[in-house]
């Protein structure tokens, strides 16, 4: 079965603006870059457009320096979903040049495909990679006009006063919001009417044009409006991202997970305590390097979300784990929070032992939990006590750990 001409034959081709620098947002990467609830603002948008099986080849136009970070973004999707994804190309100068440079590459990638199954749908889509809102209802609406129209806009009536402003910055008259529309993406277009537009724009000299829309008006054609969605807002400024990750949050529900774990100590010249290496006069005696605090967070990561623990996903009789290196449990539970769209926001560990003492190695310990973890350092509580020469630790004959982990979880 040829499943990618089965998509193709189905679906509606859409080009995903993100070649922006976007740094008006700060925090140096570009804003489609940036983590919004722990997840690239890119894959929130490629989820939320991949969700309905309508949507495909999803061609990505990029700055050709963020590959790296477009490609960190495009492993984080489901097999099926990176199937349904072009190979990024490099975007232009401007967004218009951008969207050309997307149309360009889907129309001799599916020039075939088009010639060969005359099914195929013959719209396309174009969206902005900073609009991660994008909802199943929104998408519906545009590809209800896919049939309809050769070129469509969601649109908003405008509820502010609009002035006109002059030269020295003050009111200089009133719009009559009346005859205005905020216009948004996703846009829907003939394919073969927009890029021949494009085409004709970059002909009359007109390269700046900041929506698809404008391209073909320019062109001479009409324009039909769509509702739009007040959600469906671009990232733009500081203010987007703290009022889009406060309205996540308000969707989500905190859980905690408890985990424990215990190496007794036999002859040996270290131990691993939170991925540090630190050397004692004994080692413990484990199937892995035996760090109980790195054990015990792996499953209180895991109990968070019920996953089972880690001798379940890693388990003892299993010869690849022997003598394996635990930050690789921690990344792995961490993994599984982020595939259930759940977000680590703090972590608490207490190491109980009368040896080794904490305190020279508690720095070291924090910067490796706050990389494995995505965490600052201010969301890492980490303590040590004795057990005042009582039980088994009392007596110095091994370690323990207990950790507890508070993730948000959509609802
Ligand atoms: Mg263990």
């Amino acid at each position: 079965m040829n499943t990618k001409s089965n998509q193709h034959r189905s679906s509606v081709p859409l080009v995903l603006v993100a070649a922006g620098r976007g740094h008006r947002a700060g925090h140096g990467v570009p804003k489609q870059y940036r983590l919004l609830m722990g997840t690239e603002v890119l894959v929130h948008t490629l989820k939320a457009l991949l969700a309905d099986p309508r949507i495909g080849p999803v061609q990505c136009v990029i700055h050709p320096d963020d590959l790296a970070l477009y490609q960190a973004c495009i492993d984080q999707l489901d097999h099926a979903d990176q199937t349904r994804m072009m190979p990024a190309i490099a975007g232009g100068q401007t967004r218009q040049g951008s969207v050309k440079a997307g149309l360009e590459a889907l129309q001799s990638a599916l020039q075939s495909a088009l010639q060969a199954d005359n099914r195929i749908n013959t719209s396309v889509l174009i969206h902005d990679a900073a609009r991660p809102f994008v909802s199943g209802d929104l998408l519906d609406r545009a590809l209800a006009m896919a049939d309809q129209t050769i070129a469509a806009v969601p649109a908003l009536a405008v509820t502010d006063t609009l002035k006109w402003v002059d030269a020295e910055g003050r009111v200089d008259g009133t719009a009559d919001r009346t005859t205005l529309r905020a216009v948004q993406t996703p846009q829907v277009f003939e394919f073969a009417a927009l890029l021949a537009a494009h085409r004709k724009a970059v002909q009359t000299g007109q390269n700046d044009l900041t929506d698809d829309a404008a391209v073909m008006e320019l062109a001479g054609h009409k324009v039909s409006f769509f509702a739009g969605d007040r959600d469906n807002i671009k990232l733009t400024l500081e203010d987007d991202f703290r009022m889009s990750e406060r309205r996540m949050q308000a969707d989500m529900i905190p859980v905690t997970g408890l985990g424990y774990d215990v190496h007794a100590f036999t002859k040996g010249d270290h131990v691993w305590l939170g991925g540090v290496r630190i050397a004692h006069d004994r080692g413990v005696r484990a199937h892995s390097d035996g760090d109980v605090i790195l054990h015990a967070l792996t499953d209180a990561l895991l109990g968070a979300l019920a996953d089972g623990d880690i001798g379940q996903h890693f388990p003892p009789s299993d010869e690849q784990w022997r003598g394996a290196s635990s930050d690789r449990f921690v990344q792995f539970a961490v993994g599984r929070i982020r595939e259930r769209g759940g977000r680590l926001v703090h972590v608490d560990i207490t190491l109980v032992c009368e040896t080794p003492r904490l305190g020279p190695h508690r720095n070291a310990i924090l910067t490796v939990l706050s990389r494995l973890c995505g965490l600052p350092t201010t969301k890492i509580g980490l303590k040590a006590t004795t057990s005042e020469k009582m039980g088994f630790t009392g007596r110095g004959e091994g370690l323990a750990a207990q950790a507890i982990a508070t993730v948000l979880l959509p609802d």
